[in-house]
């Protein structure tokens, strides 16, 4: 934490000081660097998405498939969303990476169509930094259009957390999707400080329990209880419920016994590349 390496560094003299401040310029370097590396990164075409599975758990067959960005990046490899999207963020380079993620889900869905599939949704995860942004419904809405693309297919990941931040606005926010035939997911649901109870209040139609709830469930523990308790909940007022994370033969045995509706994680599917992703789809769609 800065505020304490910087009593630290005060407390023990100059040299340490020094040093503090060398960290801090490495931090920012470091930064800088990737940030730059962010704006070169569409230009040069070092995004691409992979595509999880979605499995439905009462026909066994696939139901979608979540899109997840990877950033090739040169001279370093494969880098995970989580070590830049906050960057991405900060920077504002979010919105274009956004359309350029959504761009990129609309073409994969109209592959899907060309191989006579319809049934499906394909969901992408959306930040707070772009559901702030004026008209974000309005540019998504043009972009389908423009790739002639159903709203049907497409479902739109929120995180709790986000949504809690200004909820009344982004509940207005929400509904303009929904409204526009878009699916609405609250993701991660259960890490941030929202109740079951007030999820009636949100436009959506899919509610995905966070992967910790899921890693902790065996065999009939407090947490199995908990989810199982989410689910009846989200079941009565509606929602569809999604397990995300799931790892493990006894987590899916759990979540089937729950009736949960949809799984995902690693045991039913990684990750794909998506000429991978559309082959067990052509074999798996319901
Ligand atoms: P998320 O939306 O909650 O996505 C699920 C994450 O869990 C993914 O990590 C996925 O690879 C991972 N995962 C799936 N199944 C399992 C499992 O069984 N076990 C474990 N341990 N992990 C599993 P990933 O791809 O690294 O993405 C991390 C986060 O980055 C996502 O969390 C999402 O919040 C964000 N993200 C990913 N793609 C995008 C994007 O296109 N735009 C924005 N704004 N955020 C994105
Ligand atoms: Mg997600
Ligand atoms: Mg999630
Ligand atoms: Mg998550």
């Amino acid at each position: 934490n800065a505020d304490i390496a910087m009593y630290q560094a005060k407390a023990a003299g100059k040299r340490s000081y020094f040093l503090y401040n060398h960290a801090m310029n490495e931090r920012i370097l470091e930064q800088t660097t990737l940030e730059n590396g962010l704006r070169q990164a569409l230009q040069n075409q070092e995004f691409f998405l992979e595509y999880q599975p979605q499995t439905d758990l009462r026909t066994n067959r696939i139901s979608g498939f979540e899109a997840l960005i990877r950033w090739r990046r040169p001279e370093y490899g494969v880098m995970p969303p989580l070590k830049f999207i906050r960057i991405a963020e900060e920077s504002g380079l979010i919105h274009e990476i956004g359309i350029w993620v959504l761009e990129n889900v609309c073409q994969f869905i109209k592959t899907l169509h060309r191989a006579g599939l319809r049934h499906f949704l394909v969901s992408l995860n959306v930040s707070a930094v772009q559901l702030r942004r004026e008209n974000f419904a309005g540019a998504v809405r043009e972009i389908i259009a423009r790739e002639g693309i159903l709203p049907e297919n497409i479902c739109i990941e929120i995180t709790e957390t986000v949504l809690m931040e200004s909820l009344e606005e982004n509940i207005e926010k929400l509904k303009t999707l929904a409204d526009l035939g878009i699916t609405v997911c609250l993701d991660d649901f259960g890490t941030g400080y929202s109740s079951l109870n007030y999820l009636k209040q949100l436009p959506i139609q899919i509610v995905k329990i966070d992967r910790s709830f899921i890693a902790d469930i065996s065999a009939d523990n407090t947490s199995s209880q908990l989810v199982a308790s989410i689910i009846e909940l989200a079941h009565k007022i509606g929602l569809t419920v999604v397990a995300e994370g799931v790892e493990t033969e006894e987590q899916l045995a759990s979540l089937g016994r729950h009736q949960c509706d949809i799984a995902q994680g690693f045991l039913l599917g990684r990750p794909l590349p998506e000429q991978t992703a559309r082959e067990i789809a052509a074999a798996n769609l319901a």
